[in-house]
């Protein structure tokens, strides 16, 4: 039996048509261009559904109300498809898979994500094949798990990020392997889903608007001018810090703001600025003191995941202690430690 795929349009570069201002999402226009797709109804195929969003965005206008609206048209048709494609724009793409991985809870279908960097209205627009392969692979039901496709790769959702603001390859996942690639033929490649609990019901867990930031670390930074945002206004903190979690020798001044800031219910988590390798708290003198302050390691996490990872987690309400400790845990495959 034909597998059944939900595509839902969200917006993004694939579905947009230039305007006086420049390519911006137009409704009703993408399913006019799918409805003369010839390769969409090739027997190889899924049966496809689609839905498109209202009101259709460019990615970088995306909010956590907007991952919820995301997760909700899901959850509805959760029942009822063997897996989704969700066309999104690419700015923002890499935000939405790994807040998706963490929202739909136990959910064991493929989820994948796509979209281009050339709209589809275009000549030599890489839409068309990041769509049909994408519809293939949810189609195949090999990869069960939020995924995003992109240029060639299937990458984990929670691990990808763009790494091109121009180049058709545009994202990859330098900490995780790629679940599949695909050239003449598509070739899955051996990987570890993420441990789910089979015995229990898919869920969606809706994100909360919590204040969370990041915080890029460069050398001569002042952290005393950052103390009210990250212990007054800020729950979930991202230190983008340099190599495997340093932080500038003036360090000593960003530890009482730390400490403060845990005291005061917020959680800071370290990740790096190399898109590639771990966290390792403790290797160098940098580093050390970020721990006994409070700050938990963010390992290989992306930036991405990680600020996803806080929504989610203080979404669920629980205390800042337990936060701490989940973030350093390995939940949806977004971390190794
Ligand atoms: N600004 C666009 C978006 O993220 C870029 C893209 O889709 O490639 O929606």
């Amino acid at each position: 039996m034909k597998k059944r795929i939900c595509l839902i349009h969200t917006g993004g570069t694939i579905g947009m048509v230039k305007g006086e201002n420049g390519y911006s999402p137009k409704e009703g226009y993408l399913e006019s261009v799918l409805n003369k797709m010839d390769d969409l109804k090739s027997p190889e195929m899924p049966d496809i559904s689609f839905y498109e969003m209202s009101p259709l965005l460019d990615s970088s206008d995306m909010a956590v109300e907007d991952w919820n609206r995301i997760g909700k048209e899901i959850a509805k048709r959760y029942d009822s498809y063997d897996g989704f494609v969700i066309l999104h724009g690419t700015d923002t793409m890499a935000y939405t898979a790994a807040a998706l991985s963490f929202m739909l809870e136990n959910s064991n279908k493929p989820i994948i994500l796509t979209g281009s960097q050339i709209p589809l209205c275009e000549i030599r627009s890489d839409g068309q094949d990041n769509l049909i392969t994408s519809l293939l692979i949810a189609g195949s039901g090999k990869v069960n798990e939020v995924c995003l496709y992109f240029g060639g790769r299937l990458l984990r959702g929670n691990r990808a990020t763009k790494m091109s603001a121009d180049g058709l390859l545009a994202f990859d996942s330098p900490n995780c392997p790629r679940l599949a690639e695909a050239g003449i033929s598509i070739r899955y490649l051996p990987y570890t889903p993420p441990k789910i609990d089979t015995g229990a019901p898919f869920s969606l867990c809706l994100l909360e608007n919590v204040p969370i930031g990041v915080l890029k670390i460069f050398p001569g930074i002042s952290f005393p001018i950052f103390d009210t945002l990250m212990t007054e206004k800020l729950k979930g903190i991202v230190l983008e810090t340099f190599g495997a979690g340093n932080i500038p020798g003036e360090g000593h001044t960003l530890l009482p703001i730390i400490k403060k800031a845990f005291l005061a219910g917020s959680v800071v988590t370290v990740c790096s600025q190399c898109p590639q390798g771990t966290v390792t708290l403790g290797a160098y003198a940098t580093s050390s003191p970020l721990v006994e302050a409070g700050a938990v390691s963010g390992f290989d996490m992306t930036t991405e995941a990680a600020v996803a990872k806080l929504y989610y987690l203080f979404s669920k309400d629980y205390p800042s202690e337990k936060i701490k400790e989940l973030m350093e845990t390995d939940m949806r495959g977004e971390l190794t430690k």
